[in-house]
This record gives structure tokens, C-alpha cells and sequence, in this order.
């Protein structure tokens, strides 16, 4: 049985900017991501920690290049969107299912437009969310294969979320990401005050994440295409008016792509 308590999230880096997230409660552990199988299998052979569930969130390489080897080690139970070609998946998942792992609930949610399958992972009494190359830490993730209209209804998803559910995204892209939000809102103070926060946290060696889906509403330009100062920015950038939300996103997601 699970101890009765939170599990512990931590971040193992891997490749230049990625985290994989291992979840931890006693002696069992789960994984979020896992691109690279080596610097998992050190941690749980450090800590005799034994791995019940692999969590995926997108197919991409640097998300799944550890899950066929971790799960051929422990023999933990994989978990991956129904949409995608997942290797070693045992749990096809889509939006609205509900998963139990290391005694936590899970609400699955499909959030396409970084991929078209991609799902996060959301648990509502430990607030926590795992979102993979969906929301990033001022940011949010490219369309490679979904459009912005898709991935417009997807940030607007996670961000009705509570405000104080931590955001636990897949890469450390955080100060890039606030360089190019500045650029769209300099008057935004919040977004200053996170930048001199977060640059302390780098030169500490820390990470920027987990942040809250609250600091995200205040600062993360991709969650504010609503907000007038972001839209005029955004008209300024394209020359015309930008009526609907998901026009000012498409423009906003170009201008990064050209930052
Ligand atoms: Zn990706
Ligand atoms: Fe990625």
C-alpha cells in the first residue's frame, strides 16, 4: 500500500534542457517523460525505489527514448496517448480517462497542438500537472502538428486549472521564454519581477519549474491572447487587427518562432 502522504516530484535533467519527473511515495516510484532510461534506473537503483508506471505525454524522441528499456528493467506498467505511436504502451489513453498510479488520481486531458495526440496528466488533490511540451514556464510548446486554433482551446484547457496547481512541463526553456515575453509586454511588472526571480534560480543551478497555473495567467503571453496589451502587440507585429483569441495566438506562436 502507498504511504499516506504527497509523493515527492523531482526533476532528473537529461539531454541540454529537458526534465523528466520522477514521482516518489516510500518505495515506489513513477516517471513522467522519459527521453533517457540511464539517469532513471541510476536514481531507482540508488534508493531501491522500484517503478510501477511510465507516464507519456507525446511521442516525440526525447520523451519516449527511455520508456522501452526502463519498462523492460522494472517491468513498470506504461501509460501513453491512444492517438500516438507510443513503444512498450500497455494503457492507451485519451481525454477524460482517470488513472491510478502510486495511489494518485490522475484526469487525462487532450491537449493537441504540439502533436496532435499529446494528453497531460492532471491531479486534482495533489494539484499538480503534467503537461509535457504543451505549457511551458512562460511559454508553450511549437505547432508541429496541430493548428493554433487546436492548441488556443488546449492552453485555455489547462488554464482554467486552480491557480495554485503546480505546472510541471518538460523543458527548462524559461529564461528564452521570458526574453521573447518581455518583448510582447514590457510594461508587464509580474513579468519582470519573474524574470529577476528566475535568473537568481539559474545562477543558483536551480530549475525554474514547477510554476503555478496562477504566475502563468499573470505572465505567459500564450495565456494571455485576450488581454488588450498582448493583442496590440501582437496587431502591431502583423500590420492588421487581430479579431478572435486565436488569431493574436498564431501571431504571437509565429513571432517566437522568429525571436
Ligand atoms: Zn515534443
Ligand atoms: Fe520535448
Amino acid at each position: 500500500m502507498a504511504p499516506d502522504t504527497d509523493p515527492v516530484v523531482e526533476p532528473v535533467p537529461a539531454f541540454d534542457d529537458n526534465y523528466l519527473w520522477l514521482l516518489v511515495r516510500g518505495s515506489q516510484a513513477a516517471v513522467v517523460d522519459p527521453g533517457d532510461a540511464a539517469p532513471i534506473l541510476l536514481r531507482l537503483q540508488r534508493r531501491s525505489l522500484a517503478l510501477q508506471a511510465i507516464l507519456v505525454t507525446h511521442h516525440h524522441g526525447d520523451h519516449v527514448g527511455g520508456v522501452a528499456e526502463l519498462a523492460g528493467a522494472t517491468g513498470a506498467r506504461v501509460y501513453g496517448p491512444r492517438a500516438e505511436s507510443i513503444p512498450s504502451r500497455d494503457v492507451a489513453l485519451a481525454g477524460g480517462d482517470r488513472i491510478d498510479v502510486l495511489g494518485i488520481g490522475f484526469d487525462v486531458f487532450d491537449v493537441p497542438g504540439h502533436t496532435l495526440g499529446h494528453i497531460a496528466y492532471h491531479a486534482p488533490a495533489q494539484r499538480m500537472l503534467f503537461c509535457g511540451d504543451t505549457l511551458f514556464a512562460a511559454g508553450c510548446g511549437r505547432l508541429f502538428e496541430g493548428t493554433a486554433a487546436q492548441m488556443t482551446a488546449s492552453l485555455a484547457a489547462l488554464a482554467r486549472l486552480p491557480a495554485d496547481t503546480r505546472v510541471y512541463c518538460a523543458h527548462e526553456y524559461t529564461m528564452s521564454n521570458l526574453r521573447f515575453a518581455l518583448a510582447v509586454e514590457p510594461g508587464n511588472e509580474a513579468l519582470r519581477q519573474r524574470q529577476r526571480s528566475c535568473m537568481t534560480m539559474r545562477e543558483r543551478g536551480e530549475p525554474t519549474v514547477p510554476s503555478t497555473i496562477g504566475e502563468e495567467l499573470a505572465t505567459n503571453p500564450f495565456l494571455r491572447c485576450d488581454v488588450p496589451a498582448v493583442r496590440r502587440a501582437a496587431e502591431a507585429r502583423a500590420g492588421r487587427s487581430l479579431p478572435t483569441t486565436e488569431a493574436v495566438f498564431a501571431v504571437v506562436r509565429q513571432w517566437k518562432n522568429a525571436f
